[in-house]
């Protein structure tokens, strides 16, 4: 069957971000494939309709304009169960689709018969490195992080020799050294801050010394399964929390990016942490979606405590979406290129691992087992 790729407005709010960019549109276009978009898609990105048209994307004026002549479908969020219904039953549907949130879409994807796959599912091995969405937009959150601490912050972030005298340069502290945490760094580091960096996992020292910042090094290690970190006893988070009270105490910027794959996001910095910085420093709690590092960070919001700003923003990347739109775009276009015949045909090889891992839902079943234990959980 030809293929028409389709590709609405993203509906939640505060999103800004598109799955397809002009760029990936004439490459997708290659494939012989056709392309039809919702007016204002790429808007708030920074791509208008008439880049879109040249590369002959046809624009229409709804979404579900979109969902009647398109059989496949890119987006950034999961789409509603309203979004859904408007889709017909063939119709293959690609995203981050939250598969550990609301069993209830999960359930409509199902019995739609709709084959959906999830971004967050791509299988983290080199070869699908191209693909990794949750890569490309964490290292869009660690990036934009330093920028928003640069902004809160009541200091410079360089050193500066002026005829006013000497500024010392800012210290700054990134707690978790994954893909945001490294990316901070090495943007606090471009910034002209003294960066100090910490992990669990023992690989990360050589990772955060190479970008030029010291790491904090510890006995503690947590290394979990698949390269990810596991959750800390009591014991050592009580020593984690001796040897890192005096570095964030004595830090102007502390950014955190601490996760642990399927669980809240590990409290590391306490309140009695927050009342020994000095006024006026900032936290940037880049770990604000699940529940925050920081016992004080209050999701979506920015709060002082005793002249400490903790700031605890939602869906980061999405505040600079051309880039991170031109990330995930690609990664969606790495992701199709496994999928698409030379004659623009959708051939789903299930024997390949990164296709198998990502299905989240086809031909009525849902495919990832601790999605479907999950659903059938939430159902009785
Ligand atoms: P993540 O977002 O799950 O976690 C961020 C960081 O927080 C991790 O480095 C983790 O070790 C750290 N952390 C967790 N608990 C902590 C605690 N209590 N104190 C301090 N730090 C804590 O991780 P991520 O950035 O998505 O990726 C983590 C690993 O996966 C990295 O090793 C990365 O290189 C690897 N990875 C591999 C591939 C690939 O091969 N395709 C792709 C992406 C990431």
């Amino acid at each position: 069957m030809p293929i028409c790729v389709g590709v609405t407005k993203e509906r939640l709010p505060q999103e800004r971000r598109v799955a397809l960019v002009p760029e990936i549109a004439k490459r997708l276009k290659s494939f012989g494939v056709t392309i039809v978009m919702e007016t204002g898609a790429g808007q708030t990105a920074g791509f208008l309709d008439q880049h879109y048209q040249e590369q002959s994307v046809k624009i229409v004026e709804t979404a579900s304009a979109v969902y009647q002549q398109a059989n496949l479908i890119l987006t950034v969020n999961a789409p509603s169960s309203e979004q859904i219904n408007l889709m017909t039953s063939d119709t293959v549907l690609i995203g981050f689709m939250s598969p550990h949130r609301d069993p209830d879409r999960i359930r409509l994807l199902q019995t739609r018969s709709i084959t959906s796959f999830a971004m967050e599912l791509i299988p983290r091995i080199s070869r699908a490195q191209s693909m990794d969405a949750l890569s490309s937009q964490a290292a869009v959150a660690g990036y934009k992080a330093v920028i928003m601490a640069a902004d809160l912050a009541m200091v410079f972030f360089p050193m500066l020799t002026t005829a006013a005298g000497t500024i010392r340069p800012a210290k700054a502290l990134i707690i978790g050294a994954g893909v945001a945490g490294l990316q901070a760094i090495a943007t606090a580091r471009r910034l002209g801050a003294m960066v100090e960096g910490y992990d669990v996992r023992a690989a990360t020292k050589e990772q955060v010394e190479s970008l030029g910042a010291k790491f904090i090094d510890m006995p503690i290690r947590a290394e979990g399964q698949g390269g990810y970190a596991r959750e800390l006893t009591a014991e050592e988070r009580q020593q984690q929390q001796e040897i890192l009270a005096k570095h964030v105490a004595a830090a102007n910027v502390v950014i955190t990016t601490a996760a642990i794959p399927g669980r809240p996001s590990p409290k590391i910095i306490t309140q009695n942490m927050v009342e020994r910085m000095a006024s006026g420093s900032v936290i940037v709690d880049l770990a604000a979606e699940g529940g925050g590092n920081c016992e004080l960070s209050q999701a979506g919001n920015t709060i002082q405590h005793r002249g400490v700003v903790i700031h605890a923003p939602l869906n980061v990347p999405s505040q600079t979406p051309l880039h991170a739109s031109e990330m995930y775009s690609r990664n969606l276009f790495n992701l199709l290129s496994l999928m698409l015949n030379k004659t623009g045909e959708l051939t789903l090889d299930w024997s390949d691992e990164v296709i198998n891992s990502s299905c989240l839902t086809t031909a009525g079943e849902i495919k990832h087992a601790p999605t479907r234990t999950m659903v059938e959980g939430a159902k009785s």
